[in-house]
């Protein structure tokens, strides 16, 4: 299949792979940023094939990981009013909130609907005029154009009866935030190409000088993966620190200005909890005043968003690249696929996941985690 079975080409992986441990002569730590990456990363045994002194760590790229506990908590309140039906992406559900998730309110008698496309939402809203329809907007700059466009296609169309619980978070303040902790061992990034499809690359320039950290923007597939860390480990054997782009098939420099026309259009950047992490400023979408009526949180009155209550889970200290899921005492044991107690180990882009499934609980690390 063009542009995809050449990205996985054996000889490609393994000449990449070859070259890497010519060139590499000292240890460097090195985060992908998007769960697709770990996943991709993890699944397609990369890891094993990388030398021993470049070490991966996976970063906070996944949405439903990233999403805090309180604006759960604000979505299964919304679910369990008599009048809403709450919509989704199916990855959200099976996340705990402070007391249950979005999963167990539906079962207790709450309308929560998977949909593929915020755009659905819209035309549930039309279906059903005596219903107020909330959409659960999560995700990264990847899923924002297409929240915002269903806000303006709702505004056009004089649907009333919609509205978006926004918990949009963006990448470049979140690298800020990893990059000026002063626990950070990062010596440098694979950027999420889909997220700089979108937004292009400019963002980046400034935070890889400020920080003297080398910014490879990384396609998903195993030779993307391996040129991208091949790209990073050439530039910090050679004391550089730019922004390369890897993934040129799909991402320009500029980025698709229309999708962040209609961003601009409905979206304001504000300040954003991080599930684990915290507070970042300006690390978030929020509607601006003129599409504040589709916000859900002003229309239903909720309120300030909770905080998150205490949870067993060290996903802050994963996603920061601090720890691997192994290193979670509860991996594999108390937490699995099952039974989480994080959202790492249910989103098909939690770190927590991409291990156990692909890389099972083995004894010995489950021993050294204890
Ligand atoms: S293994 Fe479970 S509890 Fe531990 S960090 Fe991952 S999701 Fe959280």
């Amino acid at each position: 299949m063009k542009y995809l079975s050449e990205y996985r080409d054996p000889e490609l992986v393994h000449q990449f792979a070859e070259e890497l441990h010519r060139i590499t002569t000292k240890p460097w730590t090195i985060m992908e940023i998007c769960g697709g990456q770990t996943h991709s990363l993890v699944k397609n045994g990369i890891l094993e094939m990388l030398p021993k002194e470049i070490t991966m760590v996976h970063g906070p790229g996944c949405p439903v990981c990233v999403t805090p506990i309180g604006i759960i908590d604000e979505a299964i309140l919304l679910s369990e009013m008599t009048n809403v039906i709450l919509c989704s992406f199916g990855d959200m559900l099976r996340v705990p909130g402070n007391k249950k998730s979005l999963l167990e309110a539906k079962a207790e008698g709450a309308d929560v609907r998977i949909l593929y496309s915020p755009l659905e939402a819209v035309t549930l809203a039309q279906q059903n005029p005596d219903k107020e329809v909330v959409f659960f907007a999560v995700g990264f700059e990847t899923t924002a154009p297409a929240n915002a466009l269903s806000v303006v296609h709702a505004a056009k169309m004089n649907v009333h009866n919609y509205s978006i619980l926004a918990s949009h978070v963006l990448v470049p303040p979140a690298m800020e935030a990893i990059l000026g902790d002063p626990e950070n061992k990062i010596d440098a990034f694979l950027a999420a190409g889909h997220v700089c499809s979108i937004m292009g690359m400019e963002e980046y320039y400034p935070v890889a000088e400020k920080y003297q950290t080398p910014i490879v923007v990384t396609g998903f597939e195993p030779v993307d993966l391996l040129q991208g860390v091949l790209m990073a480990v050439h530039q910090l054997e050679k004391g550089m620190f730019e922004v390369e782009n890897q993934y040129v098939r799909a991402v320009q420099r500029e980025g698709n200005l229309i999708a962040q026309e209609t961003i601009h259009e409905v979206f304001d950047i504000a300040d954003r909890s991080w599930r684990g992490i915290g507070q970042i400023p300006n690390s978030g979408y929020e509607l601006n005043d003129e599409y504040k009526r589709f916000n859900a949180r002003i229309k239903f009155d909720l309120g300030e968003t909770a905080v998150d209550g205490t949870n067993e889970c060290i996903s802050g200290e994963i996603m920061k690249g601090l720890k691997k899921p192994f290193q979670c005492p509860h991996f594999g044991k108390k937490c699995n696929p099952e039974h989480p107690l994080g959202a790492p180990m249910v989103s098909s882009e939690g770190a927590c996941a991409a291990y156990y499934h692909y890389q099972g609980v083995e004894e010995e690390e489950l021993t050294e985690a204890v």
